[in-house]
């Protein structure tokens, strides 16, 4: 579990966040591609009948390509619904942790907005789970940014193995990170940057809090999720003894 990435080059400032919140990091496209999916489909549905409208008949390898392009848009959305439905869970489960990162702000008091994706295991490096990504502008030592924009931290977790404890992990990180962005990427250079790169140390080294919250925060969903657990026994318990 990791780790603050942190890249060197000029990118222009692209947008400022005005209300920090935690996102789904799939939400940006995914109605144009619910769009584009639907008519692919006509499409090829259309080419499969006999007397078809269709201006033109699809050849083999132009079907092919639209049904890896269909396989393609439906994990896209697949990953989307999953992701918010993990976030959903997430704040239910450990709403104090959610609400942390839902209102985090760097240290000049800007908000800061955290996209979270979950995807499938083989998108990941080996030997990889979770991810934290937050560059730092090379103009401006406080403000960080990811594929997002400006003031922005983008979250990969592999869905697979304990997604939610992961994400709960990488909140540890965030929690310390966005606060103390400057002082951390100089840490992170001196600590981590050349020499000691091994990708499990990155993150946990004994004098790294962003390390230490982590761990701790990782603790506390697995202790908001047994008392999670024991409401929905109880909940379905009684729902039981109302139908019996
Ligand atoms: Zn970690």
């Amino acid at each position: 579990m990791k780790k603050l990435i942190i890249v060197f080059s000029a990118i222009l400032l692209i947008q400022y966040s005005v209300c920090a919140k935690i996102k789904n990091g799939y939400n940006s496209s995914v109605e144009e591609k619910e769009i584009l999916l639907a008519r692919l489909k006509e499409v090829l549905l259309e080419n499969k009948k006999r007397n078809s409208k269709s201006m033109v008949k699809l050849t083999f390898p132009q079907k092919r390509k639209m049904k890896l392009q269909i396989d393609s848009l439906e994990q896209y959305i697949y990953y989307h619904n999953l992701t918010e439905e993990l976030l959903g869970h997430f704040k239910l489960i450990s709403w104090e942790i959610y609400r942390d990162i839902n209102n985090i702000f760097n240290e000049n008091g800007i908000e800061t907005d955290v996209y979270v994706k979950f995807v499938p295991k083989g998108q990941m490096k080996v030997g990889q789970n979770a991810i934290t990504l937050m560059y730092q502008k090379p103009n401006n030592k406080y403000v960080s940014f990811s594929e997002y924009g400006s003031h922005t931290v983008a979250v990969i977790i592999a869905a697979d193995t304990k997604p939610l404890w992961l994400l709960a992990h990488e909140f540890g990180h965030i929690k310390y990170q966005v606060p103390n962005f400057s002082t951390y990427v100089e840490f992170y250079k001196k600590y981590y940057y050349y020499k000691y790169f091994k990708s499990s140390f990155i993150g946990h080294n004994d004098r790294d809090e962003s390390g230490k919250i982590a761990m701790r925060f990782g603790q506390e969903y697995q202790k908001n999720y047994k008392v999670y657990r024991n409401k929905l026994k109880e909940y379905y318990r009684y729902q039981i003894a109302l139908i019996n």
